[in-house]
């Protein structure tokens, strides 16, 4: 068996401070369109734009599909 989603501490992978840091809202920049937006913090790594049109993209008009 192997691990499914358990990754193991590395040495620069196991950081408290970086953990902490990625709870706190910043701009970030989008991965999907390299725009700075600011990011709420819960690992929020896409813009809202994008976001929204990702949703409808895939369908889903604002459904709880995705949470
Ligand atoms: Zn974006």
């Amino acid at each position: 068996m192997r691990k499914l989603h358990r990754d193991p501490p590395g040495p620069s992978g196991n950081d408290p401070s970086t953990h902490a840091t990625a709870d706190v809202a910043k701009t970030r920049s989008c991965l999907r369109c390299a725009e700075k937006f600011e990011s709420s913090g819960f690992g929020e790594r896409i813009c809202r734009r994008c976001k929204s049109s990702t949703t409808w993209r895939n369908g889903n008009t604002g459904a709880s599909s995705r949470r």
